[in-house]
């Protein structure tokens, strides 16, 4: 079979082993010697699997890779843009449900806190409206009627705006008082102090209790 040189445009025999062919668009035969290739390289160039290109295929083959790996890495941009800007948007929803979601839990805060403290003002009304105070002799062997004599003597209720609701007795000869209102309870504790401390320890058991309770 013979054609064409695709370069000088002579007489070639595609079947002599001097002769090479473009493996691209051109599908061309050429002179080895018109295309610059030594003896010694045709072998290689003929090795199965091996593509050799005319110069023209080969610039176009370039221009065509390069037009493909334009093309990839414009989809490619534009492939991430669109990835950016779902982030985006998934970004601001899910700020925006955490913002929801924290507003809604600051209100919950809030109404158990407030809740919380307002249980603990009514307990502490509770707590401060009545008083009790304890009197207690630093004698142990002493009688519940001597210390009560005591206070009744040395301290004036009447005087003191003291509203007493409850007195008992309690061991080693001491007194409970119990009664409304911290004025008077405060008044007492001051005067009994001033003049029983010789003899008496005498302690709120509000403070106790408010203590133990908060
Ligand atoms: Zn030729
Ligand atoms: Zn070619």
């Amino acid at each position: 079979m013979s054609s064409k040189c695709g370069k000088c445009e002579d007489t070639l025999d595609r079947r002599k082993s001097s002769s090479v062919t473009c493996s691209g668009f051109c599908n061309n035969s050429f002179h080895a010697n018109c295309c610059g290739i030594s003896n010694d390289s045709l072998p290689c160039l003929k090795s199965p699997g091996f593509c050799w290109y005319c110069a023209e295929c080969f610039k176009m083959k370039n221009k065509y890779e390069l037009y493909m790996k334009n093309s990839f890495d414009e989809k490619l941009l534009k492939m991430i843009s669109g990835f950016e800007s779902m982030f985006s948007d998934l970004k601001q929803k899910i700020l925006a449900t955490a913002k929801d979601t924290f507003s809604e839990m600051s209100v919950a805060n809030k109404d158990v806190s407030s809740k919380a403290l307002k249980e603990k003002n009514s307990y502490a009304n509770i707590v401060s409206s009545k008083s009790m105070i304890v009197v207690k002799p630093k004698n142990t062997g002493q009688t519940n009627a001597e210390t009560k004599s005591d206070i009744v003597t040395n301290v004036s209720a009447a005087q003191l705006n003291l509203k007493v609701s409850k007195v008992k007795q309690i061991k080693d000869g001491g007194i409970l008082i119990s009664c409304d209102g911290s004025e008077g309870a405060n008044n007492f504790k001051k005067v009994a102090s001033e003049k029983l401390s010789a003899k008496y320890d005498i302690s709120d058991v509000n403070m106790l209790l408010a203590s133990k309770a908060f």
